[in-house]
């Protein structure tokens, strides 16, 4: 276990609001067809879901981090709370429900090719905010948003930070339909070009995003390998390259991104001096394999920005 220090008092004060899950990750030849028994390789359970690989990101990054959200009274839900609190995550918001902890069934094939069952369980409870997840939001800078819960759970967040002038981050993933006071109640919206795409029907990344600020007022659109746009009303958007490394495994690039991101931006930074910090996180996270376990820690990454 790698130990981490206390976040300063100056650091900034992140809550990410959404999804832990346990990733069962099977490995094999060939994946099965429906009523066939096939024998895999290998196995890993993989500690998982944008809301906690966010906090995760953000934690390594160096901000002060509070994951609200529910686990299982399962034997994942113990282990997902140790793995958010090995990172140096205040896992006090996290409720012990009565459902089984949320899984994501992985099946990974000879080719590289997956296919996931996703069972949101105790995520599918969070609908809705505690009096003591109220405090926990008002007692913060930035909010974290995922869609990984149901969306009245994202809703009541994002309003109940925004009544606390608490700045409302919403990665939309997975991609699906947004009601609209869920954009309206969003400070920065960041998604990657397959969801600004599905949002507004428009391929181009600087036409979504131009679209998308008629309802949001800061938009991040990540580009995987082509590296992140940042558009903000009356400016021409701006382009951020990604680093060039070679990449060995890019799951949760976009959620070391946007844990970054928001740790530079709630140190002040400007946006474009925050999308570069982030994408330097994200480079060093694809280099290497896994999830929250390939995401740096802050001094990599001012190592790397040096
Ligand atoms: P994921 O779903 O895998 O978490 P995403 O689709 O949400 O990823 P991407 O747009 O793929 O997010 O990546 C986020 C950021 O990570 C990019 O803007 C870029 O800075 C960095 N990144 C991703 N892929 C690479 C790569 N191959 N090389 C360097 N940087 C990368």
């Amino acid at each position: 276990m790698t130990s981490h220090p206390t976040p300063p008092p100056t650091a900034p004060r992140i809550a990410v609001f959404g999804s832990a899950n346990m990733d069962l990750v099977a490995y094999v030849p060939t994946a099965p067809r429906l009523g066939e028994t096939v024998t895999g390789s290998a196995f890993r359970t993989v500690p998982g879901g944008k809301g906690a690989n966010q906090a995760v990101a953000a934690a390594r990054a160096g901000g002060a981090v509070t994951m609200i959200g529910a686990v299982g009274a399962d034997a994942f839900g113990p282990q997902l709370r140790t793995s958010l609190a090995e990172s140096g995550v205040d896992t006090s918001g996290l409720r012990t429900c009565d459902e089984a902890s949320g899984i994501a069934h992985i099946v990974v094939d000879g080719q590289g090719s997956n296919s996931i069952i996703v069972v949101p369980g105790a995520n599918g409870t969070v609908t809705g905010l505690s009096a003591g997840d109220e405090q926990r939001l008002a007692a913060t800078d930035l909010l974290l948003l995922q869609l990984e819960i149901p969306l009245p759970g994202v809703l009541a967040a994002a309003r109940a930070a925004r009544a606390h002038g608490v700045r409302v981050v919403l990665t939309p993933a997975p991609a699906q339909p947004l009601p609209a006071e869920i954009l309206a109640a969003t400070d920065l919206l960041v998604p990657n070009e397959h969801e600004a795409a599905a949002l507004t029907g428009r391929s181009d990344p600087a036409e979504a995003a131009a679209e998308l600020l008629t309802t949001v007022p800061e938009v991040v659109v990540t580009l995987g390998a082509a590296g992140s746009l940042y558009a903000t009303r009356g400016a021409e958007p701006v382009y951020v390259p990604a680093r060039k490394v070679t990449a060995e495994d890019t799951t949760a690039a976009g959620d070391t991104f946007v844990g970054a991101l928001a740790v530079a931006a709630g140190e002040g930074r400007t946006m474009p001096a925050a999308l570069a910090w982030a994408s330097a996180a994200s480079a060093l996270s694809v280099q290497r394999r896994g999830a929250s376990a390939a995401m740096p820690h802050r001094e990599e990454i001012d190592a790397s920005t040096a």
